[in-house]
């Protein structure tokens, strides 16, 4: 059989196979297993079965979803700049209608993602947006046979000027999150999680290593997402899922100050 891609039913990440065996994200123990036994969807039957669009939910910063959702229902994130435009986190499949939408806000010439949660159908933005810089972090490059890494980096990197990756760890080993100096805004992957009410709002922000198993980061851990985040000015966090305008950087260190003081364990804090 033919290399194709393949999206898992259960959490959408790709893998460019003949007949994947399993899936590593759910193998892991971040993850749950599917309860029905494996189901890998050929690209050709995302594509007849999903739609999607692209929003834009500030100034130059556009969301880009899938619908129905896919996989994790991640969001992919494009910041449109003069410069070149950034692609952050990758929706979980970009219809053609999405990718002439892209093409017409300038395309892409950065790609990057926090780690794996957030890798979506980074495959399609590579192939479309060739030769788009793909950056991730070197201990996260096990996760990437989907596309091709055109530059791994180590502990920070800056991607455009103003625009900085740092590696935070923690949740992931190479999770990295990305500063956006000139829009004061912290692209911090899974750092962070929030819960939001139906209109978007933020309720609640907690950190762990396995959100739905509730295994908390070690105080080593909490401490390098401080040391990274505590000198970078932001209004806002953005995950792979959810635009939090409530978190700017007072909020978000006082979290992480909060897991500090106390014994290991995920709580989620009102906000
Ligand atoms: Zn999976
Ligand atoms: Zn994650």
């Amino acid at each position: 059989m033919p290399l194709s891609w393949f999206a898992c039913a259960n959490c959408g990440f790709w893998q460019r196979h003949f007949a994947p065996p399993d899936c590593p994200v759910c193998v892991d123990v971040r993850n749950d297993l599917p309860e029905d036994g494996w189901c890998f969807l050929p690209e050709p039957d995302v594509a007849r079965t999903h739609v999607g669009e692209g929003r834009e939910v500030a100034s130059g910063l556009w969301a880009f979803t899938t619908t129905p959702a896919l996989g994790l229902a991640g969001t992919g994130w494009l910041i449109v700049r003069p410069g070149g435009n950034i692609a952050f986190e990758a929706a979980p499949y970009y219809s053609d209608a999405m990718l002439a939408q892209i093409e017409g806000l300038g395309g892409i010439r950065f790609l990057s993602a926090s780690h794996v949660h957030g890798y979506g159908a980074l495959f399609q933005l590579q192939r479309r947006f060739d030769p788009a810089i793909v950056a991730i972090q070197k201990e996260d490059l096990r996760m990437t046979k989907a596309f091709r890494v055109t530059l791994p980096f180590d502990d920070h990197y800056e991607l455009a000027p103003g625009y900085t990756l740092h590696q935070v760890g923690g949740h992931y080993d190479g999770q990295a999150c990305l500063h956006d100096a000139p829009g004061g805004r912290l692209f911090c992957g899974d750092m962070f999680k929030l819960d939001q009410d139906a209109n978007g709002r933020s309720t609640a922000i907690s950190s762990h290593t396995a959100f739905h198993k509730d295994i908390p980061l070690t105080h080593a851990e909490l401490r390098r997402y401080r040391d990274v985040t505590a000198p970078l000015a932001f209004d806002a966090v953005l995950t792979p899922f959810e635009f939090a305008p409530e978190v700017d950087s007072g909020v978000a260190l006082a979290a992480l100050d909060e897991g500090l003081a106390r014994t290991p364990g995920v709580k989620r804090l009102p906000l």
